[in-house]
């Protein structure tokens, strides 16, 4: 059986050889980058804010915020990104939010392995929810892909009924902080009960890119006023710029 099965995967590597989930060429094994698309992904670590997790350029002293976070301090307790977005990691999103790759959703799980030790054994991975309109129109959410994917490698819950969207909300990006935290401020809802499964948690909240931070503050507020102690977003992807409006 196990000859069949190593037979199998010969014929299909030769068939459909392992490719760079970015750009695509032959690479030797499945979920893996090739060279040169890792070499340009910046793949992000500490020294970073207490706060949001942004990266810092050098070293500074314990418990360190940046500028945005001495403003305003999030509602969430960090953001692990694997990597900064841009171009090629933009790429990969896409691929996995258009494409249904699990591949790819295995892939990022892989990578946010490495924010793993920070949590306790019976945190729960919450995925940031989509809308049912644009769920019925996709099919899926990307980020229960990932959030599926990490919850089985460290066999941890995962809840993608706890947290609902009551209403879509447009792209967010262009619009000031205090427009866009009224819009997202109300997009978001506790499932009824779901404050016993959440009561003294740690909680993952997984999302496939993070841009302004609106919506993971949102689902945050909610969830730590819901009876959640901590709140962790653990994303793909981080922007870096600061789109903070005044
Ligand atoms: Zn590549
Ligand atoms: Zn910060």
């Amino acid at each position: 059986m196990r000859f069949l099965s190593a037979l199998m995967k010969t014929i299909i590597d030769f068939a459909l050889p392992p490719r760079c989930p970015i750009c695509g060429v032959t690479v030797e094994a499945d979920n893996r980058f090739c060279l040169a698309c890792w070499q340009d992904l910046n793949f992000l670590s500490e020294p970073w804010c207490s706060s949001c997790g942004k990266p810092f350029a050098f070293a500074q002293a314990e418990g360190a915020q940046c500028v945005s976070c001495i403003q305003r301090s999030p509602e969430h307790d960090g953001v692990r990104a694997v990597v900064e977005y841009d171009d090629k990691s933009s790429l990969l999103a896409m691929r996995l939010k258009y494409g249904v790759r699990l591949g790819l959703a295995e892939l990022i799980a892989q990578h946010m392995q490495r924010f793993l030790p920070e949590v306790p054994k019976d945190t729960l991975i919450v995925p940031v929810p989509l809308h049912r309109w644009r769920l019925w129109s996709r099919g899926f959410n990307q980020s229960v892909l990932i959030g599926k994917a990490l919850a089985k490698r460290n066999s941890l819950e995962m809840h993608s009924k706890i947290l609902l969207r009551k209403s879509a909300t447009p792209p967010l990006r262009s619009m000031s902080a205090k427009k866009r935290r009224k819009i997202v401020g109300n997009a978001f809802r506790i499932s009824s009960g779901a404050e016993r499964q959440i009561a003294g948690k740690t909680i993952i909240l997984v999302d496939d890119v993070y841009t302004t931070g609106s919506t993971a503050n949102a689902c945050a507020k909610i969830l730590k006023g819901s009876g959640a102690t901590r709140v962790l977003v653990y994303c793909w992807a981080r922007v870096l710029t600061d789109y903070d409006k005044p």
